[in-house]
């Protein structure tokens, strides 16, 4: 475990209100917050943690994202109380513009803390709405509040060299494309088919102008577990991150590439999860000093994204819980041909990612 220089002490961004409805549509998976915080409670985690209860975002701090229209449409379809705020995924209702908010003002918060120095590191459990755009909603986000939280650090405080490490099973698609010009890493590693949701997410797609080269995708075919995404956090990730060299990282933590769940097809257990949390935390206090947000992101099993909160808070603050929350061994492990398709891939990756030609290697 890596010890915390400088600013130390993790931060839990927690409101009463992220208990409630949740963005999707899927009544079963609301309950994951309200069971994550009891979960982090009964295991003694929460005594390890700086609690803070955030404000919602203000208008004028979403516009640092949005679009002013797209705000007022949002207002409308609360105040409307019914329909959706895209395609047809995420629904309208009364409250969703004042929980958009109050996300958006967790991950705000995150960005002030771990800014300012108050902590090292920081989670917002109902953080990490990826699929927004500046003009439109996607995939039960409203907001995007990874990048509400960026452009803070890079305005406020001054921060150069962010990056942007998404695990959740879908493709970040809505962050990369509001950085997709700009030279500021982002790593998605995601379900991919063509198919799946939302459909993005290839190797070609690696940013344009000055952010070519700088927006890496490393797709995985259905039934990927533990082997193969060990092979994908070696082999590019961690090496990408190093070759960076952020000076502040930001985690999506989306726990549905989780084998229970119900609507990704990849097979993680907690193993893998405490992975990704062991790598992030390594590598913010390598070339970071420490500093870190992570954002929940996707999760429709209530348990299993409970246990993945409880793996990465114990790892980030370095407490081990009360009693184990390791995945029991009844969950489903990958596909075989899921590991060998995964390595194959990963030999393209490496050449087209960090070959001689990525603008990473030039610094
Ligand atoms: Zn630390
Ligand atoms: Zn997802």
């Amino acid at each position: 475990m890596a010890s915390c220089g400088g600013s130390s002490g993790t931060a839990l961004i927690w409101h009463e209100g992220f208990a409630g409805r949740g963005f999707s549509p899927i009544q079963r998976s609301w309950p994951r917050y309200a069971l994550g915080y009891a979960l982090l409670r009964d295991t003694g985690l929460l005594d390890a943690l700086h609690v803070h209860r955030p404000a919602p975002a203000r208008r004028r701090e979403l516009l640092a994202v949005h679009s002013a229209a797209y705000l007022d449409q949002l207002l409308a379809a609360d105040r409307a109380g019914s329909g959706v705020l895209d395609y047809g995924d995420t629904p309208a209702w009364r409250g969703v513009y004042r929980r958009a908010r109050l996300v958006a003002g967790g991950s705000l918060a995150m960005a002030d803390l771990v800014g300012r120095g108050v902590v090292a590191h920081a989670f917002n459990p109902a953080g990490g709405l990826h699929h927004a755009r500046r003009d439109r909603a996607a995939g039960f986000c409203p907001v995007n509040d990874v990048v509400l939280a960026l452009r803070r650090l890079q305005h406020r405080y001054g921060f150069r060299r962010p990056a942007v490490l998404d695990v959740d099973g879908h493709h970040g698609d809505g962050t990369q494309e509001l950085l997709s010009e700009e030279p500021i890493l982002t790593l998605s590693i995601h379900q991919y088919d063509g198919r799946f949701f939302p459909r993005t997410g290839s190797l070609e797609e690696i940013g344009s102008g000055p952010g070519a080269g700088y927006h890496l995708n490393l797709p995985l075919p259905r039934g990927a577990g533990d082997r193969a995404y060990r092979a994908v956090l070696e082999r590019i990730v961690e090496p990408a991150l190093n070759l960076y060299r952020p000076d502040i990282l930001l985690l999506q933590y989306g726990v549905d590439a989780h084998a229970l769940d119900p609507l990704v097809g990849l097979r993680l257990t907690t193993r893998s999860y405490q992975a990704i949390a062991a790598l992030a935390h390594r590598v913010a206090h390598r070339h970071c000093g420490g500093r870190l947000l992570v954002f929940s992101g996707g999760g429709y099993h209530p348990e299993a994204a409970a246990r993945c909160w409880a793996v990465l808070l114990s790892e980030l603050t370095g407490r081990a819980p009360s009693r184990p929350v390791d995945d029991d061994p009844s969950v489903p492990g990958e596909e075989p041909d899921a590991v060998s398709r995964t390595l194959a891939m990963l030999d393209q990756a490496e050449e087209r990612l960090l070959g001689p030609a990525s603008p990473l290697r030039s610094g």
